[in-house]
């Protein structure tokens, strides 16, 4: 990894009424006009497809015998399950508006990067249960326009291969990056109004599959600088 420092994060003043406007414009109306765009995915017939084989592949991690090979089937489910939203999504290589806040990935992960980077990890940083949930606010305060340890200067992953299950599922299904630009209102508050795909099922599969005992950091905690 390289020491250069990385380009700060270019943060819209919370005061800019132009973007608020145009923020709002697109906002209204998002539901219906998604909905016609989920319609599109939902009746493509590799929809279905992708479904079937993502629930077996959740199957095979379920059934893996260790946490990397469970990681592994895991990402595997995940790509697949998002693949027939490619073509109607914001997200494009270059776009790194989602690595400038908050990543809290597994321990199970954060050693499958360990291994194929070689990159220090602060096995230390991680914690489990309650007391994960309860820091939640206050990591996602802290990571908020803090580059993620693994973006490049151009805005690209140099960990794209075995980069996070939440990174893999974060797929904001907008017709551009307007609403993921982040604001100095972020810096105080979470603004949640990104149209995301919904995820759910899979990220309660992910949770589920390693286990309560896993745990958790940020990713800017596990790999620090
Ligand atoms: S792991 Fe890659 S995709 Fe995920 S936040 Fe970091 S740079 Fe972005």
């Amino acid at each position: 990894m390289t020491n250069v420092p990385l380009p700060s994060y270019p943060f819209i003043s919370k005061h800019d009424e132009e973007h608020k406007a145009a923020c709002e414009e697109r906002s209204r109306g998002l539901e219906i006009r998604l909905e016609s765009k989920l319609q599109e995915m939902r009746a493509a017939e590799v929809t279905q497809r992708a479904h079937e084989r993502s629930t077996e592949m959740l199957d095979r991690a379920a059934r893996a015998k260790n946490a990397a090979s469970k990681v592994e089937w895991l990402m595997k489910a995940i790509d697949i399950a998002v693949a027939p939203s490619k073509g109607l999504t914001a997200c494009s290589k270059g776009c790194s508006h989602c690595c400038h806040i908050s990543l809290d990935i597994s321990e199970a992960e954060a050693r499958v990067i360990h291994k194929a980077t070689g990159r220090r990890l602060d096995a230390k940083a991680g914690i489990a249960g309650e007391e994960a949930e309860r820091g939640i606010s206050e990591r996602q305060k802290r990571a908020t326009g803090v580059a993620c340890p693994f973006l490049s200067r151009v805005g690209t992953c140099t960990i794209y291969d075995v980069r996070p299950f939440n990174c893999r599922s974060h797929v904001n299904v907008d017709q551009d990056d307007l609403l993921c630009r982040l604001t100095t209102a972020e810096e105080d508050e979470k603004v949640a109004r990104v149209p995301y795909l919904e995820m759910r099922h899979y990220k309660a599969s992910y949770r589920s599959i390693l286990g309560s005992e896993q745990r958790f950091a940020d990713i800017r905690g596990w790999f620090p600088r």
